[in-house]
């Protein structure tokens, strides 16, 4: 269990593409706020850094890797890094995604 918080915008997954909102999870707000959810035009209300850094993933089933418990097939979500920029303080639903895996 991490101190994460959430911004939840739309990315596009670097690897497949897919848009769709995602919950961008950033330890970048933990002293602030614990377990919030954030969304764009959100202002954060602190003087902060252009970006958040945050951990994103996919669960399209072309993305994931299929990995085998117990007999039992199930798709691992690909993680990939998102900078969530601010203006102002301000989500301003910018941002850049890249293809890295996080853990
Ligand atoms: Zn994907």
């Amino acid at each position: 269990m991490g101190f994460y918080s959430s911004v939840n915008i739309p990315v596009r997954c670097p690897f497949c593409g897919t848009v769709e909102e995602r919950e961008c999870q950033t330890k970048d707000l933990k002293h602030f706020f614990l377990m919030d959810v954030w969304r764009k035009g959100d202002n954060i209300l602190a003087d902060f850094p252009k970006e958040l850094q945050c951990v994103a993933s996919c669960a399209q089933p072309s993305c994931g890797t299929m990995k085998m418990i117990n007999g039992r097939s199930y798709v691992q979500e690909r993680h990939f890094t998102v900078l969530v920029k601010l203006g102002n303080g301000v989500i301003t639903g910018e941002y850049e995604a890249f293809e890295n895996d996080p853990e």
